[in-house]
């Protein structure tokens, strides 16, 4: 079969979930062409060109542009069988699948993804649609990386002055936490894959034969699997020494595995991003996140003692946030000097609730829960204080106008801090008071987004 694999946003990366179902496709024998939408132009030729369409949508926003690239497809070659992939697959599956999609696969994709283009290529196209989430799986090719756009097309690394392009690699899929605001539980259950370790440190290879001069490990949590994970680091480290690397891991992690940071570090660890959401403890129990305020300053603190900045992702707006917590929130940010650490879209963040979220059956959500907007892809709510609605908007209207202008992190955070207060009738924070270092240009991506 000739397979046009489309991906629409992998969160600044090249994307392995193109390059990873080519490599088995092209085993078994079909032709693949990729597609990134997020780097290239739509390619009707492809699309022309194309016996079926899938498309690699593993997270949110993926899903959005994914639908709206499914819908010109459907258009264009009515009669393509046509198949979401990935994460996010199966949300509103019982809107997309039939007049939109033909096949839904959520999870561990790749077996039943081949399954079904090899079934097509047998000429035994089943009638009727359908929806699966796998998990059971073994089997990991190399990523096939040439039939992708060149890593200068994508994020990099900025350091000082210096940018260095990245690769990205995964080395397990899924998750074993519950935390019930996140979309990995729904459908992994708390379960995680490891990708080979051979698998990975070729993948690396090829990355860097392709000019990566860092890697981000982009697991939903790399220390799910701390052992393979050190596997990983020190064969990646043996091989490549001046390789540069962050990676992912929640605080509860970061604390319990505090042994291994000294070696990480030693091995080119130079951040870590970490979901730290919000500083409110009632908050932190409600998502089941695993970690309190006091262990989030701990773990900023047991890293950088070894050399490694904690990025942190939040989830400022909840049905319970409240201007004061916000207010706590830029406090924190400024005591623990992380004002370079944090890219200023996450003090704008909304919490989403698909389908199946764990948190729908919260008793606490009950008051703030609106119906289901199938265009978000995400139940509606409000806040309690309709004054942290209106907060919202206006810091994500702040955010957007100062990124679009090239404002400076610390510049956009004093922004952000001085409308908080102003929200909670408190005086703007004078900049003197910032400390030290904290808008100094740390290690980071060039892409904000990384959850
Ligand atoms: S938020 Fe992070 S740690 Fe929690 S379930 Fe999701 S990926 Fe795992």
């Amino acid at each position: 079969m000739q397979v046009l694999l489309v991906s629409t946003y992998e969160l600044g990366r090249q994307p392995v979930h193109l390059a990873s179902p080519a490599a088995a496709l092209r085993r078994r024998g079909h032709q693949v062409r990729c597609l990134d939408l997020a780097v290239q132009a739509w390619d009707p030729e492809a699309v022309a060109w194309a016996e079926v369409v899938a498309l690699s949508v593993p997270m949110h926003t993926a899903m959005r542009l994914g639908l709206a690239a499914a819908r010109i497809v459907r258009r264009e070659r009515p009669e393509l069988p046509i198949c979401l992939y990935g994460l996010y697959a199966a949300v509103s599956s019982e809107r997309t699948l039939g007049p939109l999609v033909d096949r839904v696969i959520a999870g561990e994709y790749e077996p039943e993804l081949l399954s079904w283009v090899d079934a097509l290529a047998e000429g035994s196209r089943r009638d009727g649609a359908e929806a699966t989430v796998a998990y059971g799986r073994s089997r990991f090719e190399v990523p096939v990386r040439e039939l992708l756009p060149p890593l200068e097309r994508y994020a990099h690394l900025a350091i000082g002055a210096e940018q260095r392009p990245v690769g990205g690699v995964e080395a397990s899929h899924g998750c074993a936490s519950r935390c019930r605001h996140c979309p990995l539980p729904t459908v992994y259950d708390g379960r995680f894959r490891a990708v080979g370790a051979d698998i990975v440190l070729a993948d690396i290879a090829h990355l860097v034969a392709a000019g990566a001069c860092h890697i981000t490990f982009a697991d939903p949590d790399f220390l799910n699997g701390a052992q393979h994970s050190l596997r990983v680091v020190r064969a990646m480290h043996r091989r490549f020494p001046e390789l540069t690397f962050d990676c992912t891991t929640k605080v509860e992690l970061i604390l319990r595995h505090r042994g291994i940071w000294p070696e990480l570090a030693a091995s080119g660890c130079l951040f870590v991003v970490s979901a730290l959401e919000c500083v409110d403890d009632a908050v932190l129990a409600r998502l089941d996140k695993g970690h309190t305020v006091a262990d989030a300053a701990e773990a900023v603190a047991l890293l950088r003692a070894h050399g490694i900045e904690l990025r942190p992702s939040f989830l400022p707006f909840t049905p319970w946030t409240t201007v004061e917590d916000m207010v706590e929130l830029v406090d924190f940010v400024a005591a623990n000097d992380l004002v370079g650490n944090v890219d200023p879209v996450h003090y704008t963040i909304r919490l989403l609730l698909p389908e199946g979220s764990l948190l729908l059956d919260h008793p606490d959500l009950a008051p703030h829960l609106g119906p289901y907007d199938p265009e978000r892809l995400s139940y509606t709510w409000s806040a309690a204080d309709p004054e942290v609605d209106r907060l919202q908007v206006e810091l994500t209207a702040l955010v957007e106008a100062g990124v679009a202008a090239g404002q400076a992190p610390g510049d956009l955070y004093l922004a952000v801090r001085a409308a908080v207060r102003r929200a909670a009738g408190l005086t703007p924070f004078p900049r003197g008071l910032l400390p030290a270092g904290s808008t100094e240009g740390r290690p980071r991506l060039t892409e904000p987004w990384f959850c």
